[in-house]
């Protein structure tokens, strides 16, 4: 996947995660601290899972071979949190 591609995602997926953090503000203590604590969790899976180095590859999955496509983090989080 290109930068290009991966950056349009990677804003698509960080404004459903800050929807998820607005509605948490709206709900009672205990649901959007879990809210709040899902959200963060997704956010920091995903920034391990960031492609890096010269050939964008997954800096997570520490595969040799790894394709330069994403990995299957950003997949899932792709298919679940981007509407179209
Ligand atoms: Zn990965």
């Amino acid at each position: 996947m290109d930068d290009i591609l991966f950056r349009a995602l990677a804003e698509r997926v960080a404004g459903y995660l800050d929807g998820v953090d607005r509605l948490a503000t709206a709900q009672p203590s205990q649901v959007g601290h879990e809210l709040r604590r899902l959200s963060g969790a997704w956010r920091s899976l995903l920034g391990q899972h960031a492609p890096a180095g010269r050939k964008r590859r997954c800096s997570g999955c520490q595969s040799p071979r790894g394709s330069p496509a994403m990995c299957a983090v950003w997949r899932v989080a792709g298919v679940w949190f981007v509407r179209a």
